[in-house]
Protein backbone atom coordinates (compact mmCIF):
# COMPACT_ATOMS: atom_id res chain seq x y z
CA UNK A 1 0.00 0.00 0.00
CA UNK A 2 1.41 3.44 -1.06
CA UNK A 3 1.19 6.14 1.80
CA UNK A 4 0.18 9.53 0.66
CA UNK A 5 3.76 11.66 1.56
CA UNK A 6 3.81 15.45 1.71
CA UNK A 7 6.56 17.95 0.66
CA UNK A 8 6.94 17.81 4.98
CA UNK A 9 7.84 13.84 5.09
CA UNK A 10 9.53 13.07 1.97
CA UNK A 11 12.08 10.89 1.64
CA UNK A 12 15.32 12.54 1.37
CA UNK A 13 17.72 10.09 -0.59
CA UNK A 14 19.31 12.10 -2.85
CA UNK A 15 22.73 12.28 -1.14
CA UNK A 16 22.56 15.77 -2.15
CA UNK A 17 20.68 18.95 -1.65
CA UNK A 18 20.16 19.43 -5.69
CA UNK A 19 19.12 16.13 -6.02
CA UNK A 20 16.68 15.69 -3.10
CA UNK A 21 15.45 18.85 -4.77
CA UNK A 22 15.25 17.56 -8.14
CA UNK A 23 13.12 13.84 -5.90
CA UNK A 24 10.43 16.56 -4.97
CA UNK A 25 8.37 15.02 -7.61
CA UNK A 26 7.19 11.66 -6.38
CA UNK A 27 7.49 9.46 -9.66
CA UNK A 28 9.48 10.32 -13.25
CA UNK A 29 9.09 6.45 -13.93
CA UNK A 30 6.15 5.22 -16.05
CA UNK A 31 3.98 8.26 -14.41
CA UNK A 32 4.83 11.99 -13.32
CA UNK A 33 4.12 12.88 -10.13
CA UNK A 34 2.51 13.95 -8.27
CA UNK A 35 4.42 17.53 -7.75
CA UNK A 36 5.09 17.90 -4.07
CA UNK A 37 5.54 20.97 -4.47
CA UNK A 38 1.72 23.19 -4.54
CA UNK A 39 2.59 26.54 -3.39
CA UNK A 40 5.58 28.73 -1.95
CA UNK A 41 5.09 27.64 1.33
CA UNK A 42 5.51 24.05 0.13
CA UNK A 43 8.81 25.23 -1.08
CA UNK A 44 9.86 27.33 2.05
CA UNK A 45 9.11 24.35 4.32
CA UNK A 46 11.12 21.70 2.32
CA UNK A 47 14.12 24.79 2.37
CA UNK A 48 13.82 24.68 6.01
CA UNK A 49 14.03 21.67 6.50
CA UNK A 50 17.02 21.07 4.50
CA UNK A 51 18.65 23.64 6.06
CA UNK A 52 18.74 26.46 3.27
CA UNK A 53 16.73 28.52 5.24
CA UNK A 54 16.73 29.90 9.17
CA UNK A 55 13.85 30.23 10.98
CA UNK A 56 13.88 33.90 10.29
CA UNK A 57 14.27 33.90 6.85
CA UNK A 58 11.54 31.28 6.71
CA UNK A 59 9.29 34.03 8.23
CA UNK A 60 10.21 36.61 5.97
CA UNK A 61 9.82 34.45 2.95
CA UNK A 62 6.47 33.43 4.15
CA UNK A 63 5.37 37.07 4.80
CA UNK A 64 6.48 38.49 1.79
CA UNK A 65 4.65 35.81 -0.21
CA UNK A 66 1.51 36.50 1.90
CA UNK A 67 1.66 40.37 0.56
CA UNK A 68 2.77 39.25 -2.63
CA UNK A 69 0.74 35.96 -3.84
CA UNK A 70 0.64 36.21 -7.28
CA UNK A 71 4.71 36.55 -7.10
CA UNK A 72 5.03 33.64 -4.62
CA UNK A 73 3.16 31.87 -7.69
CA UNK A 74 5.78 33.05 -10.22
CA UNK A 75 8.74 32.20 -8.38
CA UNK A 76 7.73 29.12 -7.00
CA UNK A 77 7.27 28.06 -10.91
CA UNK A 78 10.50 29.54 -11.98
CA UNK A 79 11.93 27.55 -8.98
CA UNK A 80 10.56 24.31 -10.82
CA UNK A 81 11.81 25.34 -14.12
CA UNK A 82 15.21 25.10 -12.35
CA UNK A 83 14.03 21.49 -10.73
CA UNK A 84 13.67 20.21 -14.43
CA UNK A 85 16.78 21.60 -15.73
CA UNK A 86 18.39 20.08 -13.23
CA UNK A 87 16.62 16.83 -13.64
CA UNK A 88 17.53 17.24 -17.69
CA UNK A 89 21.27 17.50 -16.81
CA UNK A 90 22.16 15.09 -13.54
CA UNK A 91 19.91 12.41 -15.58
CA UNK A 92 22.54 13.24 -18.94
CA UNK A 93 25.66 12.73 -16.48
CA UNK A 94 23.86 9.59 -15.53
CA UNK A 95 23.25 8.53 -19.21
CA UNK A 96 27.04 9.42 -19.47
CA UNK A 97 25.85 11.96 -22.30
CA UNK A 98 26.03 15.94 -22.46
CA UNK A 99 23.34 17.97 -20.82
CA UNK A 100 21.77 20.95 -23.07
CA UNK A 101 23.25 24.07 -23.27
CA UNK A 102 20.47 25.68 -22.64
CA UNK A 103 19.85 23.74 -19.25
CA UNK A 104 22.91 24.92 -18.27
CA UNK A 105 22.70 28.22 -19.42
CA UNK A 106 19.64 28.56 -17.36
CA UNK A 107 21.26 27.09 -13.91
CA UNK A 108 24.39 30.06 -14.48
CA UNK A 109 21.45 32.47 -14.73
CA UNK A 110 20.36 31.44 -11.20
CA UNK A 111 23.99 31.03 -9.81
CA UNK A 112 25.27 34.37 -10.98
CA UNK A 113 22.34 35.76 -8.44
CA UNK A 114 23.25 33.51 -5.77
CA UNK A 115 26.65 34.36 -5.89
CA UNK A 116 26.14 38.30 -5.95
CA UNK A 117 24.23 37.28 -2.66
CA UNK A 118 27.20 35.37 -0.90
CA UNK A 119 30.54 37.08 0.50
CA UNK A 120 33.64 35.75 2.06
CA UNK A 121 33.98 35.14 5.75
CA UNK A 122 36.12 34.02 8.18
CA UNK A 123 34.86 31.29 10.30
CA UNK A 124 35.27 28.07 12.55
CA UNK A 125 37.15 25.90 10.10
CA UNK A 126 38.85 29.09 7.88
CA UNK A 127 37.67 30.85 5.17
CA UNK A 128 33.61 30.22 3.95
CA UNK A 129 30.95 31.60 1.91
CA UNK A 130 28.47 32.89 3.76
CA UNK A 131 25.11 33.65 2.31
CA UNK A 132 23.70 37.27 3.00
CA UNK A 133 19.86 36.88 4.32
CA UNK A 134 17.42 35.64 2.02
CA UNK A 135 15.61 38.92 1.45
CA UNK A 136 13.51 37.71 -2.12
CA UNK A 137 11.45 34.85 -2.79
CA UNK A 138 14.30 34.18 -5.56
CA UNK A 139 16.60 32.95 -3.17
CA UNK A 140 15.82 29.29 -2.42
CA UNK A 141 15.91 28.10 -5.99
CA UNK A 142 19.38 30.28 -6.34
CA UNK A 143 21.19 28.85 -3.17
CA UNK A 144 19.79 25.52 -4.65
CA UNK A 145 21.60 26.74 -7.71
CA UNK A 146 24.82 27.24 -6.01
CA UNK A 147 24.72 23.34 -4.20
CA UNK A 148 24.09 21.92 -7.88
CA UNK A 149 27.10 23.65 -9.63
CA UNK A 150 29.21 22.56 -6.86
CA UNK A 151 28.39 19.17 -7.73
CA UNK A 152 28.15 19.47 -11.36
CA UNK A 153 31.46 20.72 -11.61
CA UNK A 154 33.33 18.38 -9.39
CA UNK A 155 32.13 15.60 -11.07
CA UNK A 156 35.79 14.03 -11.58
CA UNK A 157 36.64 13.92 -7.26
CA UNK A 158 32.86 11.85 -6.39
CA UNK A 159 31.04 9.35 -6.89
CA UNK A 160 28.40 9.25 -10.06
CA UNK A 161 24.54 10.63 -10.05
CA UNK A 162 22.70 7.42 -10.51
CA UNK A 163 18.82 7.24 -11.46
CA UNK A 164 16.98 4.84 -9.46
CA UNK A 165 15.27 1.70 -11.63
CA UNK A 166 12.33 1.37 -9.68
CA UNK A 167 9.50 0.92 -11.71
CA UNK A 168 7.56 4.87 -10.97
CA UNK A 169 11.01 6.09 -9.63
CA UNK A 170 12.97 7.65 -11.62
CA UNK A 171 14.93 9.60 -8.35
CA UNK A 172 18.22 10.43 -8.74
CA UNK A 173 20.95 9.84 -6.09
CA UNK A 174 24.72 9.73 -5.39
CA UNK A 175 25.80 6.64 -5.79
CA UNK A 176 27.61 6.16 -2.26
CA UNK A 177 28.13 2.02 -2.55
CA UNK A 178 31.02 0.67 -1.95
CA UNK A 179 30.59 -1.69 -5.52
CA UNK A 180 29.19 1.78 -7.24
CA UNK A 181 26.44 -0.43 -8.67
CA UNK A 182 23.54 0.76 -6.80
CA UNK A 183 20.38 0.66 -8.52
CA UNK A 184 17.90 1.94 -5.81
CA UNK A 185 17.03 5.07 -4.29
CA UNK A 186 16.36 2.88 -1.52
CA UNK A 187 16.96 -0.40 -1.19
CA UNK A 188 13.80 -0.80 1.54
CA UNK A 189 11.17 0.62 -1.26
CA UNK A 190 12.06 0.38 -4.80
CA UNK A 191 14.83 -2.42 -4.42
CA UNK A 192 12.27 -4.93 -2.04
CA UNK A 193 9.61 -3.77 -4.66
CA UNK A 194 11.88 -5.12 -7.85
CA UNK A 195 12.40 -7.99 -5.72
CA UNK A 196 9.06 -9.16 -5.20
CA UNK A 197 8.26 -8.21 -9.02
CA UNK A 198 11.38 -10.65 -9.70
CA UNK A 199 10.26 -13.39 -7.31
CA UNK A 200 6.54 -13.29 -8.85
CA UNK A 201 7.93 -13.76 -12.47
CA UNK A 202 10.06 -16.46 -11.58
CA UNK A 203 7.05 -18.11 -10.05
CA UNK A 204 5.01 -17.78 -13.00
CA UNK A 205 7.70 -19.20 -15.59
ZN1 LIG B 1 13.45 4.61 -6.34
Amino acid sequence: METFKTIADTSLLGGHTALDFVNTVDSRGERWGPDFLTSFGDLVGWALRLGLLDPSERNLLLEHAADSPALAGAKLEDAKNLREALHRIFSAEARETHCDQNDLDQLSEFFRRAALQRRLEYGKGGVTWSDASAMSMTAIADRIAALAVDLLISRQQRRPVRVCQGRNCGWLFLDQSRGGHRRWCSDKTCGSAARVRKFRAERVD
